[in-house]
Formats: structure tokens, C-alpha cells, sequence
């Protein structure tokens, strides 16, 4: 190991490099003598191997401070031993474990070149069954259909199986064969010069799509797509209980599927318009009730106007503005359980207006005789000072 280089020299850098500039020099030592540009070529894949090394030490500021004091034999153990080199960088062509040399792997290298191998090759196999793409519908409906569920029917364009070939995208009596530009495995190498060289990239072959077949006579109503995009009305079933924002999912009623997978889904997102009167929290439904002073005051039988039938309810005597009362289980249906909510009705006490002479003098006799023993809080407020 007489011969090793120095770990500055074999990168290019003054002893005094910050780690910047030691990084820098590696990426472009790096990028010069990676094999995958140098295919076959000894000696570059030899500096790669020493750029590597030095990187690995020089990147690291314990093995770093060690080399500066004590050399080579200051990050190996085995150096002068006859061994020498870190372990691990044989085999180029899988860079799949090769880890990261402090801090800078392989991925950052790849990110530079816009991918080249490694893990990306899988994403251009695409001859497997796929399956089709999902829709996404939003409707709007009534708050009353919401409570009750309701059907619905919707209009939408989407890729549907082409009938006259069932999908195939073959012409009556044909089938397919195998892709003559892939060779049938669905992936074509593609050489491309970039500022760094010429690479070699694996991508899906366009002429079949990555199926790896093509077929020998289009069928004439798809052009041999298989698909063929139509205006299709759907029948959507709301259930009782849905909510704004709530997505009814239609199983299979997307786009079809590739290559045998299974077709994609449509989600119906639901928008409920807002009611009148009515206000809802989840299952629960809340409504304010106008009564008069004298129903507050002397308790009445009331009605609740609910949907499609009426709640009576007894008020009790000098039931005060703005308190609640329950009616259990005359809420909304869950969405899921089926389970119905509540209804929170609050009593609000209306203070009559536009009123008649006649009207004025009854609650003016009617004032003259109310004592004020019948309002103790007005009384006691009446006694505060501070
Ligand atoms: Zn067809
Ligand atoms: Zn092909």
C-alpha cells in the first residue's frame, strides 16, 4: 500500500478544505469516474474506488482528525498489514447496499443525473394489472334528502371498456402479439447525453405501453385502446344520515382496469345545502322555537315542526328565554349505525312588537299588577351597588 495516494490529493483539495469543498470535489470525482459512465474501464473505476475511500474518511471528523495526525494508519487498522481498502465497494453493479459515505449516498448522485438505475428501474415495469383510475364527483343536495337518503342520478364522461372488443382493443377475429420495439418485456433502454455524458436509461416502450403486446389489428371503434370515452348517467344511492363533506364510494364505477386489474372507484363527495331553520352537529339537530311571554310564563302545550311529522312539548311554567329542552332520538339517522341523534330545541321568548293602543294598555295594566317578587333576579339586581 506504499503506492495509496493522499486523501487531499486523490480529491483535488488543500489540506485546510472545508467540508463544503471536500464534498464538492467528491460529488465531481463522483460523477467523472462512475462506472456506469465508464463502463468497462478499469482505471476509472479504480479512482472511483479511491475518491470513494478518501471521501469516506475525510467526510467523517473523527476518522478525519485521525488521518490528519496519523496518516493511513490513523483510519485503518490493517494498513501496512498488507490488507488495506475499506471493504464493501466491489460488485458496481449493484449499488443497492453501498450506504452512504458520510452523510453523501449513492441517491444524492442519482439526483444529479435525473436517475439512472437502481431502484428506478422498477418503476418502468408496468406490464402487471393496474388497476384503473378513480373518479371524483361532487354533488349537492337538499338537507331533507340528507336526513331521509334519497337517489340520485349523475352525468359524467369517463373511459369506459369498448363493447364492440370487450377491451381487448382487438378487431373481431384478431389478437394480440408481442411487441416488436420491446421485445415483450414492456421496457426499452434509452441512451441520453446529458452535461455529465451519455447515459443509458430504462424506460416503459411506448409503443406498448410496458404490456409487452400490441395488438395485430386495432378494433375500429377504440382504435385498439380498449376504451372509449363516454358521457355515462349513474344512479347514486345517498344513505339516510349522510353529512356535508360526506363521500358515498361507488365500488368499480371508475375507469377500467389494465391488463385484468380491476377497475377504479367513484366518489361521490356530497355537499348538503344548508336548512332554513334548521341548524345540524352531527346527528344532532338544534332548532330555535319562538314562544310568547305568557306560554314562558304560565308553561303551554307547544309544537315542534320536525320533518314530516310534529313534536309536542309541555313548557313548564316561567321557562326562561334561551333554555333548552331535549327531544331524544329526533335527530338524524348515523350514516353507519342507523342509530337517529337528538333534537335540541331552545325556547326563545319573543317580545310582541307593532302593538295596537288596546294591546299597549293590557301590558301596561298587566305591568301595574306584577309585583316584583315575580322577577327576584330583576329585584335582586335592583338592590346591587359597587
Ligand atoms: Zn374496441
Ligand atoms: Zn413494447
Amino acid at each position: 500500500m506504499a503506492d495509496k495516494r493522499d486523501y487531499y490529493e486523490v480529491l483535488g483539495v488543500q489540506k485546510n478544505a472545508s467540508d463544503d469543498e471536500i464534498k464538492k470535489a467528491y460529488r465531481k470525482m463522483a460523477m467523472k469516474y462512475h462506472p456506469d459512465k465508464n463502463p468497462g474501464d478499469k482505471e476509472a473505476e479504480e479512482k472511483f474506488k479511491e475518491a470513494n475511500e478518501a471521501y469516506e474518511v475525510l467526510s467523517d471528523p473523527d476518522k478525519k482528525s485521525k488521518y490528519d495526525r496519523f496518516g493511513f494508519a490513523g483510519v485503518d487498522p490493517s494498513y501496512g498489514a498488507g490488507q488495506g481498502g475499506f471493504g464493501g465497494f466491489g460488485g458496481f453493479g449493484d449499488f443497492g447496499g453501498f450506504g452512504g459515505a458520510g452523510g453523501m449516498n449513492f441517491d444524492d448522485i442519482f439526483d444529479m443525473f435525473g436517475g439512472f438505475g437502481g431502484g428506478r428501474r422498477s418503476q418502468a415495469r408496468r406490464n402487471g394489472p393496474q388497476k384503473g383510475r378513480d373518479l371524483q364527483k361532487t354533488i349537492t343536495i337538499d338537507f331533507t334528502d340528507a336526513l331521509f337518503g334519497c337517489s340520485k342520478q349523475i352525468e359524467l364522461s369517463k373511459d369506459v371498456k369498448c363493447k364492440t372488443c370487450g377491451g381487448s382493443g382487438c378487431k373481431a377475429g384478431t389478437g394480440k402479439k408481442t411487441c416488436d420495439q420491446c421485445g415483450g418485456s414492456g421496457q426499452i433502454s434509452q441512451v441520453s447525453n446529458t452535461a455529465f455524458g451519455r447515459f443509458q436509461n430504462i424506460i416503459t416502450c411506448p409503443k406498448c405501453g410496458g404490456t409487452g403486446q400490441v395488438v395485430e389489428s386495432p378494433c375500429p371503434d377504440c382504435s385498439g385502446t380498449g376504451r372509449n370515452r363516454k358521457s355515462v348517467k349513474i344512479k347514486v344511492d345517498i344513505p339516510a344520515g349522510v353529512d356535508n363533506d360526506s363521500i358515498v364510494t361507488l365500488r368499480g364505477q371508475g375507469e377500467p382496469g389494465v391488463n385484468g386489474g380491476p377497475d377504479g372507484d367513484l366518489y361521490i363527495v356530497v355537499n348538503v345545502r344548508p336548512h332554513s331553520t334548521y341548524k345540524r352537529r352531527g346527528d344532532d339537530l338544534y332548532l330555535d322555537l319562538p314562544i310568547t311571554f305568557d306560554q314562558a310564563a304560565l308553561g303551554a302545550k307547544v309544537q315542534v315542526p320536525g320533518f314530516g311529522e310534529t313534536y309536542s312539548y309541555t313548557i313548564t311554567p316561567g321557562t326562561q328565554t334561551g333554555s333548552s329542552f331535549r327531544l331524544k332520538g329526533k335527530g338524524v339517522p348515523n350514516v353507519r349505525t342507523g342509530k337517529k341523534g337528538d333534537l335540541y330545541v331552545k325556547v326563545v321568548v319573543e317580545i310582541p312588537t307593532k302593538l295596537s293602543r288596546k294591546e299597549k294598555k293590557a301590558i301596561e295594566e298587566m305591568a301595574r299588577n306584577v309585583t316584583s317578587e315575580a322577577y327576584p333576579k330583576k329585584s335582586k339586581f335592583e338592590k346591587l351597588r359597587f
